[in-house]
């Protein structure tokens, strides 16, 4: 997918913690931490359970289909790599496993986003070491 962003992103961090996600990202998979403790997926990634505190994480794959939880149409973005002319959607989104996830929605207009949208994870290589997993509407 090309990069809807014209301007220089900011990297995130490739900290040991987020590295795995990262990487399934340029792989064009979407990973989600899971606790072997007690069967919980959560996101964003933690170094424990935010459940049952356990340190027994793995990754687990997603079927990258999801729903649009919430949404706001961000017309003058905090960030300049995020600012274009019709601004973007940043919304929150439930995978039908469980978890939510912040993202974008891509490949509709803004004003077509509603609440519950199905939606199904894509990818944006915005740089060669950078993919950011992003959403479009299913
Ligand atoms: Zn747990």
């Amino acid at each position: 997918m090309t990069s809807a962003y014209d301007k220089p992103i900011p990297i995130p961090a490739n900290e040991q913690l987020t590295k795995p996600f990262w990487e399934a990202a340029k792989r064009k998979e979407l990973i989600i931490p899971y606790c072997n403790s007690c069967s919980n997926l959560f996101f964003y990634p933690r170094e424990v359970c935010p459940n049952c505190f356990s340190k027994d994480l793995t990754w687990k794959k997603m079927s990258g289909n999801g729903r649009v939880y919430s949404y706001t149409h961000v017309r003058q973005s905090v960030h300049p790599s995020f600012q274009s002319s019709h601004g973007h959607i940043y919304a929150i989104v439930e995978l039908d496993e469980g978890p939510k996830i912040p993202s974008g929605i891509v490949g509709c207009k803004p004003e077509d986003v509603y609440v519950d949208m199905p939606v199904f994870v894509a990818f944006d290589e915005v740089t060669e070491e950078v993919t950011l997993v992003i959403f479009q509407k299913a």
